[in-house]
């Protein structure tokens, strides 16, 4: 096992001696500066400019370890995606909660969970009762700074293939040519080649990362509450075809991303990473194999990030997202769950969880104090940071311009352009054993990128100030185009 932190025991001589990282790390303030300036140029944003994925190109081979950096530490239990995952819960929270009912009024599961968890019950209720009824005042007064930012998300979102309802045994499968052809599964002479193939069309209809797994059932959710052919009161069987995982995506523009919370949008890329699923698992169909598209805003039957862990596009961070070597946090992926015979990925270790232990950048600039600032904890059987979505979610909704706030994947020293510095950075902190270039980073970071204090980044009503973590591009200023 060649893991970043089992590497911590070699002494600063060695280390001297043996690493470059050392003089990397002297001229770390000089190079901070060329940075600054190399990272206005807009020519250094990556990724959705490229539709090829030549980007793609840090090496992962170097960064591979045998068992997935997720640990598995303890039993593991599947999530029960009608009361854990936060956008379906609230769902049900807003369709069956009544003040003079109470609990009483509600489906028993979403009951058993409130009483394990009465701290969710009472953020929840605080969304309904205080956070909505502010939303709505400022929406009056302050929404119409956001008219162009709100028209853009609204436009990327609107183009969507139409949502599954049938099971997997169904829906998975080819029904028939188009051509009148056979749908029998064509014969490929080797999996590593396949994998070659999938990934160079992934990328060919969009996809600017790709990675494939051996799909682990414990990342499917046991209960699931949108259908897509499972029932909500049954334990979702994992279908025996979904063998492998293939992630493909592409990062959010980058210029409202940083204009976050009020400019950025996850439509963008969500628009695309569903669009590019949809057409990768088209393609596996005609082939004669069964694929499923898992895509964005909320069409999953599983948990992605461990899956991106899994299939080495990145390590899974202190906010919960996963970071890549390209884009950092700026990913939006999906995945499409086959029974194709692949190769899959190794996973990676390129430093990620050693830098998120001391950097809690993140966790500072978070306005709803959602990100932890402690050690990884037993999360359903494996070791990670947890969210409080619940406190998340309620900040998204404590904002007016495009719906969601991204802050933590804009601050983050990782989601940085494509230019030598940060270039040279990443390899400087993955290749650092003794966590000096981390902390020296860390501190360019903070004194370079700083932002808003959190509280401002709220609607007013409720304390705030509108604020943004950078200016938004020009063609976004509503003010600048619209009476
Ligand atoms: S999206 Fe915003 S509120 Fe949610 S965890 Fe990230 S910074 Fe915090
Ligand atoms: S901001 Fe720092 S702590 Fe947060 S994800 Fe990025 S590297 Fe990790």
């Amino acid at each position: 096992m060649t893991n970043k932190t089992e590497k911590k025991g070699f002494s600063r001589r060695q280390f001297l001696k043996a690493s470059g990282a050392a003089s990397a790390v002297a001229g770390g303030a000089g190079l901070g500066l060329f940075g600054y300036e190399a990272g206005k140029d807009p020519r250094t944003y990556r990724g959705w400019e490229n539709w090829e994925g030549v980007n793609q190109v840090f090496n992962r081979k170097k960064y591979a370890v045998d068992q997935p950096t997720c640990q598995k530490v303890g039993p593991t239990r599947r999530v029960d995606a009608r009361t854990e995952v936060i956008f379906y819960r609230r769902g049900s929270f807003m369709r069956q909660w009544r003040e003079e009912t109470g609990l009483e009024g509600m489906e028993p599961h979403i009951q058993e969970y409130y009483r394990k968890n009465p701290e969710d019950l009472e953020l929840d209720i605080y969304s309904q009762e205080v956070i909505f009824p502010k939303l709505m005042e400022d929406r009056k007064k302050y929404q119409d700074q956001f008219r162009l930012s709100d028209a853009w998300s609204n436009a990327m979102g609107a183009v969507s293939p139409p949502r599954i309802t049938e099971p997997p045994e169904v829906s998975d499968f080819p029904r028939r040519s188009r051509r009148g052809g056979s749908t029998e599964p064509v014969k490929f002479k080797d999996p590593k080649k396949t994998s070659k193939l999938i990934k160079k069309i992934a990328h060919e209809l969009g996809s600017t990362l790709v990675g494939i797994a051996k799909l682990n059932p414990d990342w499917v959710y046991k209960y699931t509450s949108i259908g897509r052919g499972f029932q909500s009161d049954e334990p979702i069987e994992v279908p025996k075809h979904w063998q492998n995982a293939i992630v493909v995506g592409t990062p959010m523009s980058w210029d409202p991303m940083y204009a976050n919370p009020n400019y950025g949008t996850s439509n963008d890329a969500y628009s695309r990473s569903r669009i590019i699923a949809f057409r990768v698992a088209s393609f596996i169909k005609q082939l004669g194999y069964a694929a499923r598209p898992h895509t964005p805003g909320t069409d999953y039957d599983l948990m992605v990030p461990p899956i991106l862990v899994d299939a080495g596009i990145g390590e899974q961070s202190r906010p919960s997202i996963v970071v890549t070597p390209e884009l950092g946090l700026n990913f939006r992926p999906a995945i499409i769950t086959t029974n194709l015979p692949l190769h899959p990925d190794k996973p990676i270790s390129f430093g990620v969880q050693d830098f998120c232990d001391h950097c809690k950048i993140c966790a500072e600039n978070c306005p709803s104090d959602a990100i932890s600032y402690g050690d990884r904890v037993e999360v359903r059987g494996y070791l990670r940071w947890q969210v409080n979505t619940a406190k998340c979610l309620n900040f998204w909704n404590s904002t007016l311009g495009s719906m969601g706030c991204r802050l933590c994947v804009a601050v983050c020293p990782y989601t940085r352009k494509s230019n030598w510095i940060h270039k040279a950075a990443l390899k400087v902190t993955a290749d650092d054993p003794t966590g000096i270039s981390e902390k020296a980073l860390t501190m360019m970071q903070k004194r370079f990128y700083p932002g808003p204090e959190p509280q401002k980044y709220y609607i007013p009503s409720l304390g705030g100030e509108n604020a943004s973590y950078r200016e938004p591009p020009w063609w976004l200023r509503t003010e600048d185009f619209i009476e």
